[in-house]
């Protein structure tokens, strides 16, 4: 689903994309990558390259599933992104109800942005397996805690910290104590600053025998069906944030970037480098900040979506207006979880389902 291997021209020559290619056929309900307002339409993005497209995964099994979800209706009120066939800038949301506790099953995976304010936190489950990037602060282990078995994560496979700033680490180490991990990944086994968070973090890998593991770039890690690659440009820096793990995640054709704190360096060193980063989900550097999401990066990124992990009202001002500008720009629908509270995405291998727990929804 990704635009693998376009735009890597300069940004002055790349075309914006999904301006009139569209297609539209009614009658697929619910599992659709974008909605049309009254009733529920697939809208496909028509091929714009000449580039082989992998013929897509038959998965009609999942209807029956998902259908089946929807009328069991527990009780999670939810809502949909619905975005208008003829403009792409303004995302329309309607409410719906819809179960998010039954998607364990192989069918599907299921990317959770989950609300913690001016911090990060995404949790990954496929075919019974479960991955988190980044833990929140510090105040928030008992909700990600929570959230996690509420979800039925019972152990974690993989943790990615994507960076040592208490916002991405900061109940690490509650979490791992609470439900272990295989391996965890961090840029560095080393930070050479005051941080309890990361030495907390450190003390519980130790106790289960286990320390840090720096990936490889490039390196491959598989999450039962699912498939996440580290990005590397191989260089070093004085920016902590900017040291951040970039991850690229990808189940089926659908695949989602996950960028910690990156910001202009290393956001234009992946480019330079020449490394895919087309995503149809991005997850928005640094919480929108403007010094990250630059023009060069968003064009090789090309996301579709664009989640933003963001403190309501937050001192930083974030996310940054130039910032969602440039997403604009990109033609990218923004997801804030400051709006929208925990951002849900599910993946059936070729689109994407979207549920907001947040209240405060309304056309
Ligand atoms: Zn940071
Ligand atoms: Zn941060």
């Amino acid at each position: 689903m990704a635009r693998h291997g376009k735009h890597k021209d300069t940004p002055e020559s790349v075309t914006p994309r999904r301006k009139a290619n569209y297609s539209v056929s009614a009658g697929d309900a619910f599992l659709s990558d974008t909605y049309d307002t009254g009733s529920y339409h697939r809208i496909e993005a028509a091929p714009v390259s000449p580039e082989p497209v992998p013929p897509k995964k038959k998965r009609k099994w999942l209807w029956p599933l998902l259908l089946a979800v929807l009328l069991a209706a527990a009780g999670i009120t939810a809502a949909v992104l619905l975005r208008s066939a003829g403009t792409q800038s303004t995302p329309v949301r309607k409410n719906v109800s819809v179960s998010m506790t039954d998607l364990n099953g192989d069918s599907c995976m299921r990317v959770t942005f989950l609300d913690v304010g001016e911090a990060d936190c995404a949790l990954i489950q496929c075919g019974g397996e479960a991955m988190l990037i980044d833990s929140g602060n510090y105040a928030d282990l008992s909700y990600v805690k929570q959230t996690l078995q509420s979800l039925g994560v019972t152990t974690l496979k993989y943790i990615i910290a994507t960076h040592p700033h208490e916002d991405h680490i900061g109940c690490m180490g509650g979490l791992i104590r609470a439900f272990g991990v295989e391996t965890l990944y961090a840029p560095s086994a080393e930070y050479h600053s005051d941080s309890t968070c990361f030495d907390v973090m450190n003390e519980a890998l130790a106790e289960l025998g286990k320390s840090i593991t720096v990936p490889r770039a490039n390196e491959t890690i598989r999450l039962d069906s699912a498939e996440l690659t580290f990005l590397s440009a191989g260089k070093t820096y004085e920016n902590t944030n900017d040291t951040s793990l970039v991850a690229r995640l990808r189940y089926g054709e659908t695949v989602f970037l996950f960028t910690g704190d990156i910001e202009w360096d290393a956001e234009h060193d992946l480019v330079e480098a020449g490394i895919d980063l087309s995503a149809d989900v991005l997850k928005v550097p640094h919480h929108g900040s403007a010094s990250s999401s630059s023009y060069v990066f968003l064009y090789q990124v090309m996301p579709r979506y664009a989640v933003i992990s963001v403190g309501r009202d937050n001192e930083y001002g974030h996310p940054d207006s130039d910032v969602l500008s440039r997403l604009r720009d990109a033609d990218a629908a923004v997801l804030r979880t400051d709006e929208l509270g925990t951002i849900t995405c599910f993946s059936d291998g070729t689109a994407l389902v979207w549920s907001f727990s947040g209240s405060d929804l309304s056309e």
